[in-house]
């Protein structure tokens, strides 16, 4: 039995740079929803993204983290800086569940919050809220050329469903589906379309999550693909484990051959 041929590809760092949207719209969502009294307003903090957020980004697996991170990033007392970021990414995860419990957040009131600031900007003004992201246009033509070939293309983001959509309407980019945070891990995705999918390849810029996927044994058959391009941090292009390969941009048309 032959099956239908399917390609993978994360959404963040992947098929968009959205650093600057992250920034901006985390921005809002504090300014607008946040209510915090630690944190007071300069609409030039807007303009520019600070080194400390884009340094930290490669550690976010969920949207909701930006917020509080740009909170921390724009307080007014012991905000986190160029300086003192490490302190922050060395314990990462650790540090988040603190700012969250020191602020009696939830963090699903957070993500709420960042889709609304999202949703908030469509409303407004569509096209500028499209155009803080910068697509990757290599990986598009990879896009494209799948189709061409017959080959149909999937996202597996932790991004809302609905955002990635809209961006990928504007690019041109109709994939078979989008699965969003709202659909579960990406594992438990991927493991599903294994079985009715024969999956060629995914594209992720995370590299636990790759190794979660070759780790299941369900799922350890896929081909992964480590963005070069993506956020990446300092150390994921080394010691990479076992048949997880760093992929560059200029090396996506080889991978039209399979
Ligand atoms: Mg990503």
């Amino acid at each position: 039995m032959s099956s239908q041929k399917i390609f993978l590809f994360d959404f963040d760092g992947v098929i968009v740079d959205g650093m600057y949207e992250y920034w901006h719209s985390s921005l809002l969502a504090c300014e607008k929803y946040l209510n915090s009294p630690y944190i007071s307003f300069d609409q030039k903090i807007y303009k520019r993204v600070p080194n400390a957020f884009k340094e930290i980004r490669p550690w976010v697996k969920y949207g909701w983290e930006m917020v509080l991170i740009v909170h921390e990033i724009i307080k007014t007392e012991n905000p986190i800086n160029n300086f003192n970021k490490d302190d922050f990414i060395n314990d990462y995860h650790q540090n988040c569940q603190k700012v969250l419990k020191d602020n009696s957040w939830i963090a699903e009131d957070l993500q709420k919050i960042l889709d609304k600031s999202r949703n908030y900007q469509i409303d407004k003004d569509f096209i500028s809220w499209v155009n803080l992201h910068n697509p990757f246009f290599e990986v598009i033509d990879f896009m494209k050329e799948l189709r061409n070939r017959e080959i149909q293309t999937g996202i597996i983001t932790t991004k809302g469903e609905i955002f990635a959509e809209k961006i990928l309407k504007q690019l041109n980019i109709f994939p078979e589906f989008i699965f969003g945070y709202e659909s579960g891990t990406k594992v438990k995705i991927a493991e599903k379309l294994t079985k009715t999918y024969e999956i060629l390849g995914f594209i992720e810029d995370r590299k636990k999550t790759l190794i979660d996927i070759k780790q299941n044994s369900e799922t350890s058959h896929i081909p992964c693909f480590l963005a070069d391009w993506g956020y990446l941090k300092k150390p994921d292009r080394y010691n990479l484990c076992n048949e997880i390969k760093l992929l560059k941009l200029h090396d996506l048309e080889k991978l039209v051959a399979i």
